[in-house]
């Protein structure tokens, strides 16, 4: 893994045009099964981490990225050039602050562990799932 500043992680798409470092500490870390990312991402199951803006830097690339209003309010923005969903946005109460960054585009070690099921109701029975002790 490459090193990076103590306090901080860095994640990068497929192609490594895009490049954020994002400064600890993270806010959650979540797996979701939502409908929305699922056909985003087109996978079973998203893993996000979260920060406020203020703590993501776009080391380069951020104009490669191409945004796409998901739902109203919600914007997820994708490389224009490798296709890698990087980041989630949202208007919405909680996350209005917030950068939501897939876990699985960090390529050093962040700060906590997945700890929580988001929309469980909505995972396809062949995706893969583990129980968290506040499920
Ligand atoms: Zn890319
Ligand atoms: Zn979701």
């Amino acid at each position: 893994m490459a090193s990076n500043a103590p306090g901080t992680a860095t994640a990068r798409c497929h192609c490594g045009g895009v490049e954020v470092e994002a400064n600890f500490p993270s806010r959650f870390c979540a797996h979701c099964y939502c409908w929305s990312c699922r056909t985003s991402h087109a996978a079973g199951v998203v893993t996000w981490i979260g920060f406020k803006r203020a703590q993501v830097r776009f080391v380069k690339g951020e104009d490669l990225l191409r945004p796409y209003e998901s739902s109203r309010g919600t914007v997820r923005r994708f490389c224009g050039v490798c296709g890698t969903r990087f980041t989630f946005e949202s208007s919405h109460g909680q996350w209005a602050d917030e950068v939501h960054l897939p876990l699985a585009l960090f390529v050093t070690p962040v700060d906590r562990e997945p700890g929580v099921n988001s929309f469980p109701a909505e995972r396809p029975a062949w995706a893969p799932f583990h129980a968290f002790a506040d499920d």
